[in-house]
């Protein structure tokens, strides 16, 4: 079974400076995808990859800067792909409107917001690139406060320096009327124990917290990153090595596929280890296949790689391109990821036997 998704990354510029980017934006001259190129790469992924039911996300820098490109490529995937083929994009909503919205939903664009909670945290991680003393919460929440938000989703990124306010910031979204709700913790933060301690007592509160708002009949929420938990769970149990393999085909902004998308951390044209072919020449699955082979060599003989809920192997794919000792970021990874990873777990597992639950994570379909 091919990879299902491809992740385009449209250009290497963006209007803020996030601390926790793992893009390298406004790094070395700004590249961007021409949209001939784009058509070429939709036309590859749709025609020649084979995988089930499709996906696309679009990605920056941020997707919106450019907003004539963004329309042309996803009408024009659209179009290729049917109503079958899904779409979706992350933007930080400093560009959002209810035109840009209509035009998301008439082609049925899934859009998520990323907004790391309310004006505390989000300020504290997420800053504008040029204007530092300027609130990226107030303009995105002026931005998109009156935009309907059923079909709306927010993405947060937790740190160990906002982690206390996790569970707050969460029904803040959800009291906004945010349909679908996702968050990561920063991976390669380093964690205070304290600070993990903290994050297993919240990830606890939002299970006593979703539990409550599935018993009462309250409106749900979807939670994006469970689809991911339940679907590694369920391989693990059947004992596959789901992580072996991406499902991603990763097109950076000057149209070169990667194996990973992690290293699209370093300036462009800065990891050339992971390019593995191009629209034009197609994918080289025999270099790519190499590239996570050596991944998970070296990760399995270092002990890890058994139960994995939270794929490893770009960790060590950025280590290598950054010509960084792989060991003490996978070390981190794991303490970091295994914290959330049980969590969620153990979220799932008191929680699948409720029909509102299976409603939403079984007989929905995936984004
Ligand atoms: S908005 Fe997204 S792309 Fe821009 S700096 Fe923040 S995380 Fe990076």
């Amino acid at each position: 079974m091919g990879p299902d998704h491809l992740a385009v990354y449209l250009s290497n510029s963006c209007n803020l400076a996030c601390s926790y980017c793992y893009v390298s934006v406004n790094q070395g001259p700004p590249v961007s995808l021409s949209l001939d190129a784009l058509k070429r790469s939709v036309d590859y992924f749709l025609d020649k990859v084979d995988g089930p039911g499709k996906k696309i996300t679009f990605l920056g820098g941020e997707p919106m800067l450019n907003w004539r490109l963004f329309q042309d490529i996803a009408s024009y995937a659209r179009e290729r792909g049917g109503p079958g083929l899904v779409l979706q994009t992350f933007t930080n909503g400093t560009l959002m409107s209810a035109e840009r919205q209509e035009f998301l939903d008439r082609h049925e664009i899934h859009t998520t917001i990323s907004l790391d909670g309310r004006k505390s945290s989000n300020d504290k991680l997420r800053v504008y690139f040029r204007e530092k003393d300027k609130s990226v919460f107030d303009d995105v929440i002026a931005k998109i406060k009156d935009l309907p938000k059923d079909n709306l989703g927010v993405s947060l990124v937790f740190t160990h320096q906002t982690i206390d306010d996790f569970l707050g910031n969460v029904d803040y979204f959800y009291k906004m009327g945010f349909w679908r709700i996702t968050f990561n913790p920063e991976l390669y933060d380093v964690w205070p124990e304290e600070k993990l301690d903290i994050m297993r007592a919240q990830l606890k509160g939002l299970t006593r917290y979703y539990k409550l708002i599935l018993e009462k009949g309250m409106r749900p929420f979807q939670i994006q990153i469970l689809f991911a938990v339940m679907e590694n769970m369920r391989k693990n149990k059947e004992g596959l090595k789901w992580w072996h393999d991406c499902h991603n085909v990763v097109l950076g902004p000057e149209g070169k596929f990667y194996a990973c998308d992690k290293p699209l951390s370093l300036e462009i044209g800065k990891a050339p280890g992971q390019f593995v072919g191009d629209a034009a020449s197609g994918m080289d699955w025999g270099k790519r296949r190499g590239i996570y082979d050596e991944a998970i060599e070296y990760i399995e003989k270092k002990g890890w790689g058994k139960d994995e809920v939270f794929c490893p192997m770009g960790i060590y794919e950025f280590a290598k391109e950054a010509k960084k000792d792989p060991e003490p970021m996978l070390n981190n990874f794991h303490k970091v990821a295994d914290v959330f990873a049980e969590g969620l777990m153990d979220l799932v597992t008191q929680l699948e036997g409720h029909p509102v639950f299976q409603d939403i994570y079984v007989n929905t379909r995936v984004v």
